[in-house]
């Protein structure tokens, strides 16, 4: 027994285990009774989570496996609804090329999702290998917007690395409609991957099924990766209201400084910077439009 306290992150929660990744080594470890009582974790909304930092004491089992107890539970600094999963650093907004077709209303809902929940977002367009002419000026639209873009293929390699570098060493999950290649690109970038989804036919049973476990797995270069898409950045957060919806924004921020009215939507009001810098293409239409389509689908209710 060391009872000295160790930090981790939980990769999974099971049947009352909790899988934490501490330094290199994964441990099966139950809560401290102290944290099952009543309010003990009232500031860790809904217990602890998959993505939590917590800290565990190790105990050596009698099979001579490594073994642990939840002793303390960190604050987090963000909680994904659906998959339940804290501490995301990266949403990759992930979009095909081709077949399906990328959607940019839901691009977009991704992005401004994944701010709303504070967590950062980069724009992936996989089935690179499909691309028409149009996908580069895309991409250059959304990188001047301030993203980090991405084109890929898991089936040909390209972007592959770009990919890698840009998960290292945080917690990402995949966000992106169904059929744009998300599992395609785990298999080929998380060795454990295969080995936790199981065949095809089972992942398919499971994706139907947006409630299933979600896991967090290592990745060869550091960093961790959710194992199951990010359901909840495909939708509206339910408590977003349109007057907030110019904050999720980023290349809206600076202009609106500029704005005449504090509060501006970016709509009809006079003086707005936001439209000047769109009228002049500094900003880009399509998602200015966009912007204005969420603003009313709010406004209205719709989402
Ligand atoms: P998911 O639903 O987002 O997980 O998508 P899948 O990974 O299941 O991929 C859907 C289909 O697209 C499969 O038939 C894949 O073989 C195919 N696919 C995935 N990535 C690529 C790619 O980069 N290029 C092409 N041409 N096809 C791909
Ligand atoms: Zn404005």
């Amino acid at each position: 027994m060391d009872d000295r306290l160790i930090s981790g992150l939980v990769l999974a929660v099971r049947g009352g285990f909790y899988r934490v990744l501490a330094a290199d080594e994964q441990l099966e470890c139950r809560l401290r009774g102290k944290l099952k009582r009543k309010g003990a974790l009232a500031d860790i909304a809904g217990g602890v989570s998959v993505g939590d930092w917590v800290q565990i004491s190790r105990n050596r089992q009698e099979s001579g496996e490594m073994a642990g107890m939840v002793e303390n539970v960190l604050p987090r600094s963000n909680l994904l609804p659906r998959p339940r999963i804290a501490n995301v650093e990266l949403c990759i907004a992930e979009l095909a090329a081709r077949e399906p077709l990328y959607d940019l209303l839901l691009l977009d809902k991704i992005l401004l999702t994944a701010a709303y929940y504070h967590i950062g977002s980069a724009v992936c367009f996989n089935k690179e290998d499909l691309a028409n002419d149009d996908l580069p000026n895309l991409a250059e639209a959304y990188a001047k917007a301030g993203f980090t873009v991405l084109l890929t293929s898991a089936l040909h390699g390209q972007g592959l690395d770009s990919l890698r570098q840009l998960l290292e060493n945080k917690v990402s999950v995949l966000a992106g409609p169904s059929g744009v290649g998300k599992s395609s690109l785990l298999n080929v970038l998380v060795p454990e991957y295969q080995a936790a989804v199981g065949d095809i036919s089972s992942r398919l049973q499971r994706g139907k099924h947006t409630t299933r476990h979600v896991s967090l797995l290592p990745l060869p270069g550091g960093g961790l990766v959710a194992d199951t898409p990010g359901f909840s950045l495909l939708e509206l957060p339910p408590e977003l209201k349109a007057k907030d919806l110019p904050h999720l924004y980023p290349e809206y921020a600076a202009p609106a400084a500029a704005c005449r009215f504090l509060g501006c939507l970016h709509r009809h009001e006079p003086g707005c910077a936001v439209k000047e810098q769109v009228a002049s293409g500094i900003l880009d239409s399509g998602r200015y439009e966009r912007y204005l389509r969420l603003l009313g689908d709010l406004e209205a209710g719709a989402r």
